[in-house]
């Protein structure tokens, strides 16, 4: 684990008009890490994803990504940074076939031999996606649209990826899939910050987690303690 962390949040404060969603939110990935962030609904959560790419901007704090504050950064540039989020209810373009949506992915990209080769890591990630690679990805199930729209982040060719909830409303099976794929790209190199609503599966794969309530941290530790820890398993874990 190298010292400085590849993205961190200082005291970070974000509003929905009068409503305070994070109230002062610090937190810290490193390079190679899965940290997953945990938390009830309306936690802030998604907020927090929301903020980093800047689409719901903060109020105060700031958020660093390899040192260098990127609060106020339009959204678009931070994919070409190396910061791409796969959003909550995965918004994939229903209309583009798979093939269409997966070049989307890589559209300020010029490496035209890399963007080919990307193309082929990503099909034998997401076998389903070759098989289906003319179809129109509004006629995907919600799993293989989930796959598409982590497919089609990977084509940005990410250093952090910003997971909001990838498990939501799938099947347990496609759910364990999917986290074993996250777990895969995670060996290969890739900093992940995950958010997710199941807990136990979260901190099975990540190395560290945040805990949030009401727009607060409220816990930060080792995955593998906060598995451990009675509060946790009595209040998100279902123990
Ligand atoms: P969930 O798992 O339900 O998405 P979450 O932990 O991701 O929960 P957020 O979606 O970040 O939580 O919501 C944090 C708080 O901000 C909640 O009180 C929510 O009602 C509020 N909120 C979220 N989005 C908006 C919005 N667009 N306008 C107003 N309030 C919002």
């Amino acid at each position: 684990m190298s010292k400085q962390p590849i993205l961190e949040l200082n005291n970070v404060v974000t509003c929905y008009g009068r409503i305070q969603a994070l109230k002062g939110i610090s937190l810290k990935v490193y390079a190679g890490e899965i940290v997953s962030i945990i938390g009830a609904n309306g936690a802030g959560k998604s907020t927090t994803l929301m903020t980093i790419c800047n689409i719901t901007p903060c109020e105060s704090g700031e958020v660093l990504y390899k040192g260098q504050p990127i609060q106020g950064k339009a959204p678009d540039l931070l994919p070409p940074m190396g910061l791409c989020q796969v959003p909550e209810g995965r918004r994939i373009f229903p209309r583009l076939s798979v093939l269409e949506n997966l070049e989307m992915g890589a559209f300020f990209r010029k490496d035209k031999d890399e963007i080919k080769r990307d193309l082929e890591y990503v099909l034998d990630l997401f076998p389903v996606l070759r098989e289906r690679r003319r179809q129109k990805g509004g006629t995907l199930s919600g799993g293989e649209q989930q796959m598409l729209a982590m497919a089609r982040a990977l084509m940005s060719r990410p250093e952090v990826l910003l997971l909001d909830e990838p498990s939501l409303g799938l099947a347990p099976l496609i759910v364990r899939q999917i986290f074993s794929i996250v777990e895969r790209i995670s060996k290969e190199g890739m900093t992940i910050l995950l958010v997710e609503q199941n807990a136990n599966l979260a901190l099975k794969i990540a190395s560290r987690g945040y805990v949030l309530e009401t727009g607060k941290v409220i816990m930060e530790d080792d995955a593998a303690s906060l598995l451990q820890n009675e509060d946790i398993k009595k209040a998100y874990l279902g123990e």
